[in-house]
């Protein structure tokens, strides 16, 4: 469980980390927040580091191909990460959580933002 502050009404959000996500809306007043900048360079680093990982152990059974290891090696890593693809988003975000800690920021859509743009353009 992972508590998150409202930027707007102050409550706190439980969250579990299933249904943790970049993107999150009060309960309380449905401000909607996303990560802050910050957090989203880390959840980068640490997607970019999950994917060394799993190219090196590709890499790895590659190099040693020719034996019957090597080939259980790269479809059991085939496998995982399918597996792992489809919950990436997650995992990188509990790790990401777990060593630098998330943080919320609110969240303006971008329409508002364009449109204020375009004033201050036209000024
Ligand atoms: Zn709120």
């Amino acid at each position: 469980m992972k508590e998150i502050k409202c930027a707007r009404c102050g409550k706190s959000l439980k969250y579990n980390f299933k249904s943790l996500s970049k993107h999150i809306k009060c309960d309380h007043c449905n401000l909607e927040m996303i990560i802050d900048p910050r957090s989203q360079r880390m959840l980068k680093y640490v997607r970019g580091l999950f994917v060394a990982i799993v190219v090196s152990i590709l890499m790895y059974g590659c190099m040693k191909l020719g034996t019957i290891e090597s080939y259980v090696a790269i479809i059991i890593v085939c496998s995982f990460t399918l597996l792992l693809t489809q919950f990436s988003d997650q995992l990188c975000l509990l790790i990401t959580d777990k060593i630098f800690h998330l943080r919320y920021i609110a969240y303006e859509r971008p329409k508002v933002k364009a449109a204020k743009t375009a004033k201050s353009k036209r000024r």
